[in-house]
């Protein structure tokens, strides 16, 4: 069985470490390949290169950096489905959903074309008596970008492309649980022409982490991935003297109001609670409802989830895949069970409609947890699974209230056809990327990827837009008398 290659300075190669972990096709619940736990000297080596590659690539204009990026993109639509096909296996989500992956990873190296405008500094004629004053953009260095397993080619995008285009250079550590796809891309990479040293990328887990986050020359870190991960980089990448942005765990609420049009928005909800078997951090995982709607969207709800097929992802009738590991079915199994020993009504349990064509993959159907109240771990607990708690309010003020109690804050969405309600919800609710009539409040690339409380780590947010921008430049300020 195979081992995923690492990519240092522009060869493929086996990594060292003896400790290895599996990467299983999740529909089938079978191993596809190992990937090793990487070595510190191997990482160490990678970095280094990476930081001599980065004071020539530096001096590049950026109008010629931007060429690499028309090439990779035209490379991505060409593969396009290659890519897909590999993220499908390794993930186990739908080949429709890989592709979103990959279009999404795509608009981010579109966005990243911009930079040379981004890039324009300030300056003032005659700041004091015959001096002049400019402000000058300069790149970070070299920056490490860390991803966790539920986009495996999205979220390195949501970072890298600005990276480079902007002077500086990468070392990517994609999740040890779906290497594969950033394995690929780095044949295209390859493709694209880009010199030695700019994008490297090195497998593992846990530890090749830490040796990033000891390393000298490592100038930025971008983490993605639960929240105790990401304090623990946030917290020793910060102490180390590195600029650190933190993607973080969810819990996101879906608000339904009584004068919704539940007809024209239950797929749309459906997608967000079902959508990538529930692995999403926009996921919807509480659906609030009010007495006069419950039963209502209630219905609704459980009657289209119902119909939802469990099946290998490259099956076109397949509309919802596997979950990532055995383990993890294991523990949203428990959250269900949570749920009705703390006083839940189970209205669908997933265990009910496993997928009979696999039964050896990580299957669980949608569930529906009722009767949900404050204080139940279903309530708080990121379930990241195809479970929807339903909780239901007595008003609308109190609804936004329970909602801001949640110490998670990536999104929120409500369903109304009312302006007002939508805009008080907007503004009151304490999260960062905010749907209305949309269950997956995901920001286009040129937005920042706004989450909010333990949702989030740092200032500057993952995708491009200023928050890109200054997250991989320095300023510099020049004043200049002649
Ligand atoms: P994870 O935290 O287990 O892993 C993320 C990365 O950290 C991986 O590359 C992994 O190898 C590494 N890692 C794991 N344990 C580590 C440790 N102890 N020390 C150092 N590094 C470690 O996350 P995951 O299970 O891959 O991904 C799911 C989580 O990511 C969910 O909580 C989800 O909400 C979150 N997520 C957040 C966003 C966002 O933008 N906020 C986006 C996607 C996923």
């Amino acid at each position: 069985m195979r081992t995923i290659k690492n990519y240092v300075n522009s060869k493929f190669e086996d990594g060292e470490g003896q400790e290895m972990y599996e990467v299983f096709n999740p529909a089938f619940g079978k191993r596809i390949a190992y990937v090793r736990e990487g070595k510190r000297e191997e990482t160490n080596r990678a970095i280094d290169e990476a930081h001599d590659a980065q004071t020539k690539w530096q001096q590049v204009p950026v109008s010629d950096r931007i060429k690499f990026l028309f090439r990779l993109e035209n490379l991505m639509w060409n593969r396009l489905d290659q890519i897909a096909e590999v993220t499908t296996n390794e993930h186990g989500k739908t080949f429709e959903e890989s592709k979103g992956d990959v279009v999404r990873a795509i608009q981010n190296v579109e966005s990243a074309a911009a930079a040379s405008y981004q890039l324009m500094g300030r300056n003032n004629r005659q700041i004091a008596s015959g001096i002049d004053e400019e402000l000058v953009r300069v790149p970070l260095g070299v920056c490490a970008v860390i991803s966790p397993f539920n986009f495996p080619v999205m979220i390195p995008f949501w970072f890298f492309p600005y990276a480079v285009t902007l002077g500086n250079t990468v070392v990517i550590k994609p999740s040890e649980k779906t290497p594969m796809s950033m394995e690929m891309i780095m044949d295209l990479v390859k493709d694209s022409g880009y010199p030695d040293g700019v994008i490297q990328l090195i497998n593992g887990g846990k530890e090749v982490v830490d040796y990033i986050l000891e390393n000298k020359k490592i100038a930025g870190v971008s983490f993605v991935g639960s929240t105790p991960v990401a304090e623990y980089v946030y917290k020793k990448g910060t102490s180390n003297r590195k600029r650190v942005q933190g993607g973080a765990s969810a819990k996101n609420y879906i608000l339904v109001m009584p004068d919704a049009d539940l007809d024209g928005s239950i797929d749309n909800m459906i997608g967000s609670f079902y959508g990538n078997a529930g692995e999403r951090c926009l996921a919807g995982s509480v659906l609030v409802t009010f007495p006069e709607n419950h039963d209502r969207v209630l219905d609704a709800f459980k009657r289209r989830a119902k119909e939802l097929k469990l099946g290998y992802g490259m099956e076109k009738t397949t509309d919802m895949g596997p979950l990532i590991r055995r383990d993890h079915m294991e523990r949203v199994e428990r959250y269900i069970d949570a749920g009705r020993n703390e006083g839940g009504k189970i209205v669908l349990d997933g265990r009910d409609s496993r997928c009979s064509e696999y039964p050896e993959g990580f299957f669980l159907g949608p569930s529906i947890i009722d009767n949900v109240a404050e204080g139940m771990t279903v309530m708080n607990e990121e379930i990241f699974g195809p479970v929807a708690s339903v909780h239901t309010s007595d008003s609308f003020e109190h609804a936004l209230e329970v909602i801001n109690k949640s110490r998670y804050g990536n999104a929120s969405s409500i369903y109304t056809t009312s302006g007002k309600s939508a805009k008080r919800f907007s503004e009151r609710i304490e999260a960062g990327n905010i749907g209305v009539n949309v269950g997956v409040a995901a920001p286009i690339a040129f937005y920042p990827f706004s989450g909010m409380k333990d949702s989030f780590f740092g200032d500057l947010h993952p995708q491009g837009g200023d928050d890109g921008i200054s997250f991989f430049t320095e300023r510099k300020v020049i004043i200049s008398k002649w």
